[in-house]
């Protein structure tokens, strides 16, 4: 039998006015953005993390501190590629990944296809097998009131 890893990934990050919104690499128009050190994509934080737990490998923060001045406004992207030389230094390769971002502030609908196929190109796997679905909150909690945005992400290595 194919020898197949499952790894889960989470981040929330607060919504703060004017600042970029880059979310699956995306930059999207809006008028709130994630608050983070890096660039605050918390769609690729969730997937590192996703893929990195399932080849049994440190998470983000800790091959990326927060505190390393040299990760402060970072593009996400270059934790995909570092997470992606580790997976492949493993032997592994991404079979298959599958996001849920919970969001009021941006609607998502309009950038789907955008956001799966920046996915699929920094995760090297089919975009057909990477799939991105947007959840309102329904005006509850902190993502109902546009103040957080989160990001769930299952990843298939093998
Ligand atoms: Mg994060």
């Amino acid at each position: 039998m194919t020898d197949l890893r499952i790894g889960l990934g989470i981040d929330l990050h607060r919504l703060e006015p004017g600042r970029p919104c880059v979310l699956a690499g995306v930059l999207i128009d809006c008028e709130r953005g994630p608050q983070a050190v890096s660039d605050g994509d918390v769609v690729l934080h969730a997937a590192v993390d996703a893929v990195l737990g399932a080849a049994g490998l440190d998470d983000l923060g800790t091959l990326f501190p927060e505190n390393d001045p040299k990760n402060r406004g970072r593009d996400s992207a270059e934790f995909c590629a570092r997470a992606m030389e580790l997976v492949r230094e493993k032997g592994l390769s991404v079979r298959s990944i599958d996001v849920v971002v919970e969001t009021e502030l941006p609607r998502l609908k309009p950038h789907r296809a955008a956001m799966r196929a920046r996915l699929a190109q920094l995760f090297a796997v089919d975009p057909d097998r990477v799939n991105l679905k947007g959840k309102s909150a329904e005006g509850l909690d902190a993502i109902g009131n546009q103040l957080a945005i989160r990001a769930t992400v299952v990843a298939l290595l093998g």
